[in-house]
């Protein structure tokens, strides 16, 4: 079954453009989602994550810590350890869904595509883009972020100009090209991949 991956930054549009995608009938793997799953459910990422971060990692309701982590991933070696711990679980729990799903093909959402190496999991790639003022607003419209947290996030991710050459799709999202438009555009070239792939 063709794997299709959908990125972008904090704000992009990335949820949006899944969210016509699914209205088409396609199935969507939300990686960040699947991963918050994976921190209450799976066992052994749990013993791992003790293992790689101490006891701290979880609050004494069993819940995820996530002052703790988010502490640890303002470093690049807090990030690289919660990132080799986690992803083989996503990476694995993705397998397993694309396997029961019965589509042409399948898409699933990740922040950091490539910066986990999840771009590896996938046969295709779409980037969603939109100006950096636009996002920025809309997250602040969305979430109870300041400032300085959306531009920490937006800092340690991959700038669209880099991400720009890796991916074999653009979805611009800046509120002026037709977000369905160009959705529809490319689940009939993703249709047409998959029935040759
Ligand atoms: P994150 O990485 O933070 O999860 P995201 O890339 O998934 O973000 P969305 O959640 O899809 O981005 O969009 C961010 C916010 O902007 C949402 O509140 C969404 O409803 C809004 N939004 C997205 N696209 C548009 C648009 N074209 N016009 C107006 N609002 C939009």
């Amino acid at each position: 079954m063709l794997k299709v991956g959908i990125t972008g930054g904090i704000g992009s549009g990335k949820t949006t453009v899944c969210e016509i995608f699914s209205s088409f009938g396609i199935p969507v793997f939300n990686a960040d989602a699947e991963t918050k799953q994976l921190y209450t459910n799976s066992t052994e990422l749990r013993h791992q994550l003790v293992v790689t971060f101490g006891e701290d990692v979880f609050l004494t309701s069993g819940a995820i810590n996530k002052a703790f982590l988010s502490e640890k991933l303002k470093f690049d070696e807090g990030r690289k350890a919660l990132n080799d711990t986690v992803h083989p679980f996503v990476f694995e729990r993705f397998k397993q869904w694309s396997d029961e799903q019965k589509s042409p093909y399948v898409i699933k959402e990740a922040a950091i595509l490539f910066e986990s190496g999840a771009d590896k999991t996938v046969n295709k790639s779409i980037l969603v883009t939109a100006p950096m003022d636009i996002r920025i607003d809309r997250v602040k419209s969305r979430d109870a972020r300041t400032s300085e947290e959306i531009q920490s996030i937006i800092a340690s991710q991959w700038t669209d100009s880099r991400l720009r050459d890796l991916v074999d799709f653009i979805v611009v999202n800046d509120g002026k090209h037709s977000l369905i438009e160009q959705v529809r555009d490319l689940h009939a070239k993703l249709i047409h991949q998959a029935t040759h792939f």
